[in-house]
Order: C-alpha cells, then sequence, then structure tokens
C-alpha cells in the first residue's frame, strides 16, 4: 500500500536494524483517515471470504480491527492480555513471548463471542516473529472457528513471523513488508529490484 509506505519513510523511526517506531501516526496518536483507508484495504483483500468476525490483540490493533470490520460489516473482537494468571473457565487462551519485552503473558476471548460457526480474520498492527499472531491462531483453532487469513499493517520480512504462520497453513497479506531498515534508509520488499 503506497500511501502506507510514503508515510512509514517520512515519519518512521528506525531504532535499531529491527525496531521501528511508528507513533506518530500508527500506534500511539492514529491518523484516523489511514486507519480507515487501512480497513478498506483489508476489506477488498479478503472481500471474496465469507468473514464473520475479525479479531486482534489489545491495544495497537483495535484501530485497524475496527476499520477491517467496518469496511467488512462485521464484528470485531480483541483478545485481552494479561501476565500469565489463573484463569476462568470460560476463556479460549494462548501464551504468548513477547521478544520486544521479554515477557510473557496471556492472551483471552470469551467463549461467548468465538465459536465453530465463526470465519475469522486475524490483523494486528505489525508480524515480527509471529509471536502473538500464533497466539491468536491458536485461539481460532481452539475456538472450532475457521481461519481466513491474517491481515498486518506492516511485515517486517527479515523476521521469522511469516513463515511461522505459513507453516501453519494460514494466508497471510501485508500492507508494508520491510525488507531491511538501518537509521535513514528502509526497504520495501518490492524495492528489491530497484
Ligand atoms: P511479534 O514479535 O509477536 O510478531 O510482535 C508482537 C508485537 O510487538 C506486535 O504486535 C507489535 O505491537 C510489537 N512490535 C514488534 N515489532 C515492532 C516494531 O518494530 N515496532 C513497533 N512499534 N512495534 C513492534
Amino acid at each position: 500500500m503506497k500511501l502506507l509506505e510514503e508515510r512509514i519513510r517520512q515519519e518512521g523511526l528506525i531504532l535499531s536494524d529491527t525496531v521501528l517506531k511508528v507513533d506518530s501516526f500508527l500506534n500511539h496518536q492514529v491518523d484516523t483517515q489511514l486507519a480507515l483507508e487501512i480497513g478498506r484495504e483489508f476489506g477488498r483483500i479478503f472481500a471474496n471470504e465469507p468473514i464473520t468476525k475479525v479479531l486482534t490483540i489489545e491495544a495497537s490493533g483495535i484501530q485497524f480491527a475496527m476499520a477491517a470490520g467496518i469496511a467488512l460489516g462485521v464484528p470485531f473482537i480483541y483478545a485481552k492480555k494479561k501476565k500469565a494468571v489463573t484463569l476462568s473457565e470460560n476463556v479460549y487462551a494462548a501464551s504468548v513471548h513477547s521478544f520486544t519485552r521479554q515477557e510473557t503473558y496471556q492472551v483471552s476471548v470469551s467463549q461467548k463471542y468465538l465459536g465453530p460457526n465463526d470465519k475469522v480474520l486475524i490483523v494486528d498492527d505489525f508480524l515480527a516473529t509471529g509471536a502473538a499472531l500464533v497466539g491468536l491462531v491458536d485461539i481460532v483453532r481452539e475456538a472450532g472457528a475457521e481461519l481466513l487469513g491474517v491481515g498486518c499493517v506492516i511485515e517486517k520480512s527479515f523476521q521469522e513471523g511469516r513463515a511461522l504462520l505459513e507453516q501453519k497453513g494460514v494466508r497471510v497479506h501485508a500492507l508494508a513488508r520491510i525488507a531491511s531498515m538501518s537509521p535513514g534508509e528502509v526497504r520495501f520488499v518490492e524495492d528489491e529490484d530497484d
């Protein structure tokens, strides 16, 4: 998505070879028009799929899941994140290890809102190591729902997340795919040949 790539080039802060900060327009302050356009793009990509729910993880996936839900005309659910504690019985849960924060937390979704009749699109802001999204994939499968795809706003293609999801048979779509980055330069996957 060209508009998104331009914003990343203009406003993205590359903190290291692996961490990109996009706080000015994506996940702290949010450009609402861009978020809606991102939702419409997911809507176009998955238009032929009979999606019944969009699923994301709090907090920074919420605005994109909402925008995708609006575009597809379906509700969205955000999985709740907690430090590992005893969970009640009426939730689906998965354990996620965050490599950026070096901590393990639990994500959970109420069994009231996801079940075997659901066809799910998972949406999130970043695909990096894939740990967070694999947790959501596990929840969808535990619920007996059908997973129709994963849409992420930014994929850092030099990390292992996409391969991990594809090994699980998941269709992955990213709107901006970063091939490599270093302070002052971002290369997108499409740019590789130019
Ligand atoms: P994972 O490694 O599980 O794929 O990524 C987990 C979460 O870490 C993402 O949903 C995102 O919120 C955050 N994250 C990973 N890499 C980056 C990054 O380069 N920049 C920002 N802002 N967040 C990131």
